[in-house]
C-alpha cells in the first residue's frame, strides 16, 4: 500500500470510526441476525485478484456492521460492559503500525520498558504494594492461569522436571461463585476439575472462611496438598467480595498461595471510598485486574500483579540459543513469564488512556458509574414490582421482576426469562442474566465510557414498561 493510499484510506476509516461512535445510539444494541446469516453473505473462497478498498469498506457496512453486537453502545449493560475510548483505539493503530513483537527486550526495548513503567503507574493508581510486579496478558483467564502455574511451581515439587505423575494430589480452593476461568486453569495445569474444591458462600455470596478452613484440614489429613486459594473481589454473577483479609490469614498460616481475581472490580481500588473492599490485598501473592473491562482500554488487556515473580519465571523460562542476547543479564525478557513468545505492544493503550484522562479523570468516571448503578438499585428497591437479589458493592445490579401475588418460583423464573428476552429483542437495551439460589436473575451493569444517568433512567423505564406487558 502506497503512502498516499494509506493516508487516503486511513482518513476514510478514521472518519468511519468517528461517525460510528458518534452515531452509536442509532444502532440496535443486539443485531437482529440468525446464526449463519453473516457467513452466508460472505464469499466462501478468497479473491484471486486484489480488491480495492472501496469494496472492502462497502462490505464492512453491508455485511459486517449488521452482525455487530455494539459493545460501545451506552445501552450495552450486559456481562461486564467493556468499552474502548478514543485514545485507546488510536493507540491500537500505532501498536499495529510499529508491529513490534516484544518477545525479548532486544526485539523492542520501548515495548518492554514502557510496559514496565506503565504497570508501575497502574500499581500506584490502584494503591497496591511496591513489591508487586505487573505483567500484561491478553485476558484475566490467561493471567489467572499463569498465577496458578506460579502457585504450583511455588510448591517446589520438581513438576517442571518430572511432570505431575509422581507427586501427591494438589488442591485449589475457590468459592462456588469464582469465574469458570479458574476451573479452566486447573484443567490446563493438570489438576483436573477434581483438583478444585468449591467453598460454599454466605447469603451475600461471599466465601465462608470456616468452610475453607475445614476443607483445607480435611485435605491435609488425606494427604492432599493445598496449593492455592482463589478469592474474588467482584464475582461475575453478583460482584460479591470474598473476605480477602481473613482468607489471607489462613493462607499465610497454611503457607498456601493466595490469588485474587479482581478482573472487573480491581479498578475501583483507585477510589479511597472503595478501599474497604480490598482489605488484606497486600497479603495476596497475585492479583488480576483487567483495564479492558472497566478502564476504557480496548480489549485485550489484563494485568497480573505478582509478588514472587521469580517463581513465575522459574515455571516458564526456557531460552533457546536463537533467542539469547548480549543484554540478557541486564534486561527483562517478557518471554520468560509465560507460555507465549510473541507479544503485542499493548502497554501503549494503557499509556495513552492514563495520560489522556489523567488519574483524576479516570477516578471521576468510575465513581460516576458506581453512583448511577446505585441509583438504579434504589429504583429497584423502591418499586413494588421488582426485587434486588444481591448487594451492589460496585456497578452491577442483580434483580428480578416479582409481582406481589406470584409466589411460585418456577413461574417467576419463566416470567423473568421472558422479560429479559423481550427487553433484548427491542434492540434498545442489552442485559444478561445469572441464577442465584435457583432464581433467574437479571443483571444490569454500568461500566461503559459513554454511559450516563439518562441511559440508566431510560433502561429502568423500558424494563418497567415491558414487565407490565408480560402475560402470566
Ligand atoms: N474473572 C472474573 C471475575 C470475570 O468476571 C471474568 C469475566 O467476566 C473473568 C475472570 C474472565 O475474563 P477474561 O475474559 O478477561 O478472561
Amino acid at each position: 500500500m502506497s503512502k498516499d493510499e494509506f493516508i487516503s484510506v486511513g482518513k476514510k476509516l478514521i472518519n468511519w470510526s468517528a461517525h460510528y461512535l458518534e452515531n452509536i445510539e442509532s444502532f440496535p444494541v443486539l443485531p437482529n441476525v440468525k446464526p449463519g446469516e453473516i457467513k452466508n453473505k460472505l464469499p466462501q473462497s478468497p479473491p484471486e485478484s486484489a480488491e480495492d478498498f472501496e469494496s472492502i469498506i462497502s462490505d464492512l457496512d453491508k455485511i459486517i456492521l449488521p452482525g455487530i453486537t455494539h459493545w460501545q453502545h451506552p445501552n450495552f449493560m450486559a456481562y461486564f460492559a467493556s468499552t474502548a475510548s478514543g485514545p485507546g483505539i488510536l493507540a491500537d493503530l500505532i501498536s499495529s503500525t510499529f508491529n513490534s513483537n516484544g518477545m525479548i527486550w532486544k526485539t523492542s526495548p520501548s515495548l518492554t520498558e514502557l510496559e514496565q513503567t506503565v504497570l508501575i503507574w497502574y500499581r500506584k493508581i490502584l494503591g497496591f504494594p511496591e513489591n508487586f510486579k505487573g505483567l500484561v496478558y491478553d485476558t484475566a483467564s490467561v493471567s489467572s492461569l499463569h498465577a496458578i502455574a506460579a502457585a504450583r511451581e511455588n510448591l517446589n515439587l520438581g513438576i517442571r522436571e518430572k511432570g505431575m505423575s509422581s507427586i501427591p494430589k494438589l488442591r485449589l480452593y475457590c468459592s462456588e461463585h469464582a469465574h469458570s476461568s479458574i476451573d479452566k486453569a486447573c484443567l490446563t495445569l493438570g489438576l483436573g476439575l477434581d483438583g478444585i474444591k468449591k467453598i460454599p458462600v454466605n447469603e451475600n455470596f461471599e466465601m465462608i472462611t470456616e468452610e475453607l478452613e475445614k476443607a483445607i484440614q480435611e485435605d491435609k489429613s488425606n494427604g492432599i496438598i493445598p496449593m492455592c486459594v482463589v478469592a474474588t473481589i467482584g464475582t461475575t454473577s453478583t460482584t460479591s467480595v470474598d473476605p480477602v483479609d481473613k482468607i489471607s490469614e489462613i493462607c499465610q498460616r497454611e503457607n498456601i498461595w493466595l490469588h485474587v481475581d479482581a478482573a472487573y472490580a480491581g479498578v475501583t481500588s483507585m477510589l479511597p471510598e472503595m478501599k474497604k473492599y480490598f482489605s488484606g490485598i497486600e497479603n495476596a501473592d497475585s492479583i488480576v485486574s483487567n483495564p479492558h473491562k472497566w478502564l476504557f482500554v480496548p480489549i485485550d488487556f489484563s494485568v497480573l500483579f505478582i509478588r514472587k515473580h521469580e517463581v513465575l519465571k522459574k515455571a516458564f523460562s526456557l531460552v533457546p540459543e536463537y533467542l539469547k542476547t548480549n543484554e540478557d543479564s541486564e534486561v527483562e525478557n517478557y518471554m520468560d513469564y509465560g507460555i507465549q513468545l510473541g507479544r503485542r505492544f499493548r502497554a501503549l493503550k494503557l499509556w495513552f488512556v492514563i495520560r489522556y484522562f489523567g488519574v483524576e479523570g479516570l477516578r471521576e468516571r468510575i465513581r460516576e458509574h458506581i453512583k448511577i448503578a446505585h441509583q438504579f438499585a434504589e429504583w429497584i428497591d423502591k418499586s413494588e414490582s421488582f426485587e434486588r437479589l444481591a448487594p451492589t458493592p460496585f456497578s452491577t445490579v442483580c434483580f428480578r421482576y416479582k409481582p406481589k401475588h406470584i409466589k411460585d418460583e418456577n413461574i417467576l423464573n419463566q416470567i423473568n426469562e421472558e422479560l429479559i428476552n423481550e427487553i433484548n429483542n427491542t434492540g434498545k437495551l442489552f442485559l444478561s442474566h445469572t441464577k442465584l439460589n435457583g432464581k433467574f436473575t437479571i443483571r444490569l451493569v454500568v461500566s461503559g465510557i459513554r454511559q450516563e444517568e439518562r441511559h440508566v433512567k431510560e433502561a429502568f423505564k423500558l424494563i418497567d414498561g415491558i414487565s407490565k406487558q408480560i402475560n402470566y
